[in-house]
């Protein structure tokens, strides 16, 4: 078993990893980031779909010190520039890749030591957690009920129609990837059924400007996560909208005006016929005033600040109020051979050995920083405002985070330099410059060698420890069992 020391361990090498290596390298403040896959930008590269294009416009989705050459702020990324961008960010940073941390825990030293399943262990003063809230695809157990000759996916390894099996597609949850891979779908010829959860919409444009144009000029963005009306409103839904085609509006009612079969919430199957709530109507109805809402609070700004913006009517589509409300559906009758969940995701973050979750599983943190010395949390949706889960948001987030990092280095080494020179060597003012320098290397020796102090007492405790069988680990409080979020 190998053990090294570093001053910083950052766990997941996404879009919030990676940024705080950017502002951690640029503090010079050694550390390395771990990533369990073999390359960077796993999520994006692997879990999406080949189609798929960022919703956020380039001006939002920039990542910190990677330019962005093409002039076009407000297009749209394809996936695979995304993950061009990353890796990118990532190339000149020092991420270990195939390196999966299995275990954080906190000794009595300080340290955290971090359990890689290769068996090594990295003891670290800091570690940022930034393995993302997407991390487990979340499938119902009403799933195995399903015919067996019925393929089964979730949105997560969804890639392309071609992967499917010839016939219809039942998609279950029309959140944003339910809603865009039911268009991906219907697009390629496939017949679809999408039974509808309750998501808002927005539209793409709207008096000229994008959405998140809107958004961002309404304060959307800068909410703070204690302006929610509960903790729950955290892991809400992202209303409906598309950044392929140059960005478009996803609007059920059209998609019911185009042929696609809505349904209903899945409630479940039985002998191949499932069950479906009457929610329907009251759905479609949840995301019009969603819409109704959003565009309202633009007009309410135009008037009040008195900027140019032409006005515009959105066309009122009901079509989606014209479908039947079904509360069964055979699927061999439908010729449904192929079900996408579209159900979100489970987060689990067990793995630190810390009592640092609340009720939802959620980190206890403000701003990413938690109440323990050192452990931090990126890329979260709202540790802190709207934009945080967001690339938007990450740059500001991770920077914030390094600098936490260095005034902990900062205040460390002053403590050690004043606590073991300073009072003892009195010098006189005119000696001032070289007593910071003597300090300053005096303080550097001292923490090398209390660092490998640190090392061999934490080494010879677990000896200790599993010489009795009775490891560390098991004396702090077991994690909060996970909980869901939805997209
Ligand atoms: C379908 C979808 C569409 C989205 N669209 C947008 C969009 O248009 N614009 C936008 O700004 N945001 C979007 N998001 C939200 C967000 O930007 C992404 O989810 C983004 O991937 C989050 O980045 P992250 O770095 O926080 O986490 P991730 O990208 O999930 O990275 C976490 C990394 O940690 C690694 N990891 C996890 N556990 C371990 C471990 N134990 N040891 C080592 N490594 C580990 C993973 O392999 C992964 O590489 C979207 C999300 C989804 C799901």
């Amino acid at each position: 078993m190998t053990t090294s020391i570093v001053n910083t361990a950052i766990i997941g090498a996404g879009q919030a990893g990676l940024a705080v290596s950017y502002y951690l390298t640029r503090h010079s403040l050694d550390h390395v980031v771990l990533e369990q896959a073999d390359r960077p930008a796993e999520a994006w590269r692997n879990h999406r779909w080949d189609s798929f294009m960022l919703n956020t416009p380039r001006w939002q989705s920039r990542l910190p010190g990677v330019q962005d050459g093409r002039q076009d702020p407000d297009g749209f990324m394809p996936r695979d520039e995304i993950v061009a961008r990353l890796e990118e960010l990532a190339r000149p940073l020092p991420v270990r890749h195939r390196a999966h941390v299995g275990e954080v825990e906190h000794n009595a030293l300080g340290y955290y030591v971090l359990k890689l399943d290769s068996g090594e262990r990295i003891r670290a003063r800091n570690v940022v957690v930034a393995t993302g809230l997407y991390q487990t695809p979340k499938i119902p157990a009403i799933s195995a009920a399903f015919p067996a000759d019925i393929k089964q996916l979730h949105s997560d390894s969804y890639r392309n129609p071609e992967q499917l099996l010839p016939g219809a597609v039942l998609v279950v949850g029309s959140a944003q990837s339910g809603a865009q891979i039911a268009e991906d779908l219907h697009e390629s010829g496939r017949k679809v059924y999408l039974a509808v959860s309750r998501a808002g919409r927005t539209p793409r444009r709207y008096r000229g400007k994008d959405a998140n144009w809107w958004s961002a000029k309404l304060g959307h963005y800068d909410r703070k996560v204690g302006e929610l009306p509960s903790p729950k409103a955290k892991f809400a839904s992202k209303p409906h909208i598309s950044g392929t085609r140059g960005g478009h509006t996803i609007n059920l009612h059209q998609f019911a005006r185009q042929g696609i079969a809505l349904l209903g919430r899945l409630e479940g199957v039985e002998q191949g016929v499932v069950t479906l709530a009457a929610d329907l109507h009251a759905n479609l109805a949840a995301a019009d005033r969603f819409e109704a809402d959003f565009t309202r609070a633009i007009d309410v700004y135009v008037d009040a600040t008195g900027m140019a913006a032409p006005p515009e009517s959105l066309p009122a589509l009901t079509d989606g109020f014209a479908q039947p409300t079904l509360s069964k559906l055979d699927l061999r009758t439908a010729d449904i051979t192929n079900v996408i969940w579209a159900t979100g995701y489970a987060f689990d973050f067990s793995m630190i050995r810390l009592p640092i979750l609340d009720e939802d599983g959620y980190p206890i943190q403000t701003r990413g920083v938690t109440a323990y010395p050192g452990l931090f949390f990126v890329g979260l949706p709202w540790p802190h405002d709207a934009k945080s889960g967001l690339i938007y948001g990450v740059g500001t987030d991770a920077a914030y985070i390094a600098d936490q990092i260095a005034a902990r280095q900062t205040s460390e080494t002053a403590q050690l330099g004043q606590a073991n020179f300073v009072s003892a060597n009195p010098l006189p003012t005119i000696r001032t410059t070289r007593r910071r320098l003597f300090n300053a290397f005096a303080s550097s020796v001292l923490a090398f060698i209390l660092e490998g102090f640190a090392v061999h007492a934490a080494e010879l405790h677990q000896a200790v420890a599993s010489s009795t069988a009775s490891c560390a680990a098991d004396t702090v409080a077991e994690p909060a069992e996970s909980t869901f979020s939805p997209r």
